[in-house]
């Protein structure tokens, strides 16, 4: 009896730690490697240490973070004094180099709208971006090879609508090659304008966590939840790759149960998501069909085509970590056939969600 309760415990354990731990598949040619780039500490107006930002994000199996303790608001300075704008990655980076966890540097550029905050990231000296006109601000991110872009644009303590709206001078920062992404998902919010921004203008689409408690309190991992990330698809998992595929927009967002980005990087993430483990048939034309998913997504599928199954109607859920059987009634013995699905829960657009074919060859 007591084997059987350590057996039941390491199994419970592990399922903990393996969805605690995201992963998502790779793609053809890239890597799928997840960051979080918007990340706070005592250092500005967060209530944490450094090193804890570096073990939930160990944690979560995070692959870079950024620290992004804003520039011109520091309400914790009376107890902690820093001149230094780079101590909460300095401090971070120490710890992390012993694990494989990349840490970068960033900073966030904090003024009312317009522009409002914006992170800039894989920066060299947060000190140098001190300036009292935020154009100064931008351009010295630029200098030193920064990544560049507008958070939480719905932030409806500067846009009391939760729109997010592009402004004149966002169209310059832009036009000047000073803005070169937006948060469509921030904390606990996604914004459907940001993404439609985001398509418009060419911008990178992200999702951060901009964390100033705990990643487990804010989140909610203890059941289930997760902080909002950005999957980059990467040639490696050095820094300048990953800086590259950020620039050239690289991206998808994994937020809640939902996944955005563009068509183009969204669809083969979700087909190597979703693979045919087997498909054999039995004695009848029912033909089970295992759907591998090695994600942490449960993915919501519309029938596209004129099949149906056995155990279904036409919207069914694919588990994450794990296999699904879906039974389809192809009416007689059939070589190989294509299912289509439309992935309710996926958007590349505002309202619009992608297609995958599925080719499925019986054995
Ligand atoms: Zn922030």
């Amino acid at each position: 009896m007591k084997y059987l309760i350590c057996i039941l415990l390491l199994i419970s354990f592990n399922g903990i730690a393996q969805e605690r731990e995201m992963k998502f598949p790779d793609v053809p040619g890239y890597q799928t490697l997840l960051v979080d780039l918007h990340i706070h500490t005592v250092f500005s107006d967060g209530s944490v240490w450094p090193d804890v930002r570096v073990y939930e994000a160990i944690r979560d199996g995070m692959d870079l973070i950024a620290m992004t303790e804003h520039l011109e608001y520091q309400p914790h300075k009376e107890d902690i004094p820093h001149p230094n704008r780079n101590r909460s990655y300095e401090l971070a980076n120490r710890l992390a180099e012993q694990d494989s966890l990349i840490v970068v540097n960033g900073a966030e550029i904090t003024r009312e709208m317009p522009p409002g905050h914006s992170n800039s990231v894989f920066i060299t000296d947060a000190n140098a971006l001190l300036h009292d006109d935020p154009f100064d601000a931008f351009r010295a991110a630029a200098d030193q090879g920064g990544f560049t872009f507008w958070n939480h644009p719905n932030w409806s303590a500067q846009k009391p609508d939760g729109i997010a709206r592009l402004s004149d001078m966002h169209r310059q920062l832009i036009s000047e090659g000073l803005l070169h992404g937006i948060e469509v998902v921030n904390d606990v919010t996604f914004s459907d304008e940001a993404l439609q921004i985001a398509l418009d203008n060419d911008l990178t689409i992200l999702g951060t966590s901009d964390i100033h408690g705990l990643i487990d309190w804010q989140f909610n991992v203890a059941n289930g939840g997760h902080r909002p990330m950005t999957m980059v698809f990467s040639k490696s998992r050095n820094i300048a790759d990953i800086k590259e595929a950020l620039m050239e927009g690289r991206t998808a967002v994994y937020f809640e149960n939902l996944l955005v980005g563009r068509e183009t990087h969204l669809v083969p993430l979700i087909k190597a998501s979703l693979t045919v483990e087997s498909a054999r048939y039995g004695d009848d034309y029912v033909l089970p069909v295992v759907i591998s998913n090695p994600s942490p997504v449960r993915f919501l599928l519309e029938n596209m085509t004129n099949l149906t199954f056995h155990a279904n109607g036409d919207v069914l859920e694919i588990d994450p970590y794990n296999t699904t059987t879906i039974y389809v009634k192809t009416l007689e013995k059939l070589d190989e056939f294509t299912l289509r699905f439309r992935i309710l829960n996926a958007l590349t657009a505002p309202k619009q969600h992608p297609e995958v074919d599925i080719e499925v060859i019986t054995e």
